[in-house]
C-alpha cells in the first residue's frame, strides 16, 4: 500500500494519501488545506482518488475539500454526526479563522464498523466520539488513523462544542488501547506513534 503524509495548513494537519500500487486507486484522509500541494502529490503518485474520508468536521481537516472534490470527483465520506459541520462555519470552527469554509455535502455518511474499500485496501470505520460527536478512527491491518482522538503523548481537545472528555477517554479505551502494542497510530497532528508507546507513556491515559 502507498502511504504518504502531507502536513497542511496553519494548524499543521496531517493529510494522508493511501493508494494501491497496482490499480493506482486512492483514498485521501483529511485534506485540511494546501490544495496545490495535495494535487501535485497525487500527480506524482499517479493516483486516482475514489474517496475523501474525514475523521471529523473541523476546518483544519476540510480546508481543501471543496477544491479536491471538484478536481477528483471523489466521494466525500464523514460520520453522520459530523456531516452538518461541512458547510456550517460556526460548527466547523472556520468562523474563528480568516476564511469561512462551506464544503460540499457528504456523498455518504458513515456508521460505526462500516467498511470503505478500494482495490485491496479496506478501512474499517470506528465511531470514536469525544473530540467531536462524529469523530471516527480508521483501521487497516496494523495501522490506525485516529484523527484528533489521540496524539503522540497527548489527546484531542474536548473544550469545544460537541466535545466530551469522558467520551474521548472511553473511545480511546475501547478502540485504540484494545489493539496490539505494535499497531501504528497516524494522528491528525504531529508524529506517528504506536499503541504500545501510548499505553505506556501517554500521561492522559495513566492518571
Ligand atoms: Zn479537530
Ligand atoms: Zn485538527
Amino acid at each position: 500500500m502507498i502511504l504518504k503524509t502531507l502536513i497542511v495548513g496553519e494548524l499543521e494537519t496531517n493529510c494522508y494519501i493511501l493508494g494501491d500500487e497496482k490499480t493506482r486507486e486512492g483514498i485521501i484522509i483529511d485534506p485540511g488545506g494546501e490544495f496545490e500541494l495535495i494535487e501535485k502529490t497525487l500527480k506524482e503518485l499517479n493516483l486516482e482518488i475514489k474517496y475523501i474520508v474525514l475523521t471529523h468536521g473541523h476546518s483544519d481537516h476540510i480546508g481543501a475539500l471543496a477544491e479536491l472534490k471538484k478536481r477528483t470527483g471523489a466521494q466525500i465520506l464523514i460520520h453522520q454526526e459530523d456531516a452538518e459541520m461541512l458547510c456550517e462555519p460556526e460548527k466547523n470552527l472556520s468562523v474563528f479563522s480568516f476564511k469561512l469554509i462551506c464544503a460540499p455535502e457528504a456523498d455518504r455518511v458513515l456508521k460505526d464498523k462500516e467498511k470503505i474499500k478500494i482495490s485491496k485496501i479496506e478501512l474499517e470505520v470506528f465511531h470514536t466520539p469525544g473530540h467531536t460527536k462524529g469523530s471516527i478512527s480508521l483501521l487497516t491491518d496494523k495501522i490506525i488513523f485516529s484523527g484528533d482522538l489521540i496524539f503522540y503523548g497527548s489527546v484531542g481537545r474536548t473544550d469545544i462544542p460537541g466535545g466530551s472528555y469522558q467520551k474521548l477517554l472511553r473511545s480511546i479505551q475501547d478502540n485504540i488501547l484494545n489493539k496490539e502494542d505494535d499497531t501504528i497510530i497516524y494522528p491528525g497532528h504531529g508524529p506517528a506513534t504506536t499503541v504500545g508507546e501510548e499505553r505506556k507513556n501517554n500521561p492522559f491515559l495513566n492518571l
